[in-house]
């Protein structure tokens, strides 16, 4: 989450799971000290990293961003924040996407279910996943599954950071 005219603060979509899963800590980060301001790293052959969303977005900003976040959180600009910086885009009307996005999101959570059990978007999207070959549940979720993948789309076009600004 870059901090960026109120917009990111408004936004928050790459700490609640929406584009990531996971977030890596870098080679040159100290992992205990973010252990200690309370982040629940785990650890695999790609080094350390916390899972999406993350525990320390909470009311709407993030909680350590003062005081030390990740460096990879410090430096992520998505698409429609490099638009924004860029001149491509007028803040309003980002924000408005952004908005957008995270209504989409709030509906999908809500219309899933127990939001404690399946951990945000990230967990929405694996129990659709894990059921997905059961024609039952397909039926029974039509649109659950179509406002996922509606919101992906949503969410490849406005915000993946890999597309040109
Ligand atoms: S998804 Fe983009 S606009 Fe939203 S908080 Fe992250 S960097 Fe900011
Ligand atoms: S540490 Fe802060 S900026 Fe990074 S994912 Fe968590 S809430 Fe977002």
């Amino acid at each position: 989450m870059h901090k960026s005219q109120g917009l990111c603060i408004r936004c928050g979509l790459c700490c609640k799971g929406a584009i990531f899963n996971r977030v890596d800590l870098r080679e040159n980060e100290n992992a205990h000290s973010f252990e200690r301001s309370g982040f629940d790293l785990l650890l695999d052959e790609k080094g350390y990293y916390f899972l999406q969303p993350c525990t320390l977005h909470r009311e709407g900003r993030c909680i350590v961003y003062e005081a030390g976040c990740p460096s990879i959180c410090r430096d992520f600009q998505c698409r429609l924040l490099r638009r924004c910086l860029r001149g491509r885009i007028e803040w309003d009307e980002a924000a408005g996407i952004a908005k957008k996005a995270n209504e989409m999101l709030s509906k999908i959570i809500e219309s899933s279910g127990d939001t404690e059990r399946l951990q945000g978007f990230v967990g929405v999207v694996k129990y659709v996943n894990q059921n997905f070959t059961s024609m039952s549940f397909r039926k029974n979720n039509a649109q659950l599954i179509l406002e996922i993948m509606y919101l992906r789309k949503y969410i490849e076009r406005h915000f993946w950071e890999k597309l040109p600004a």
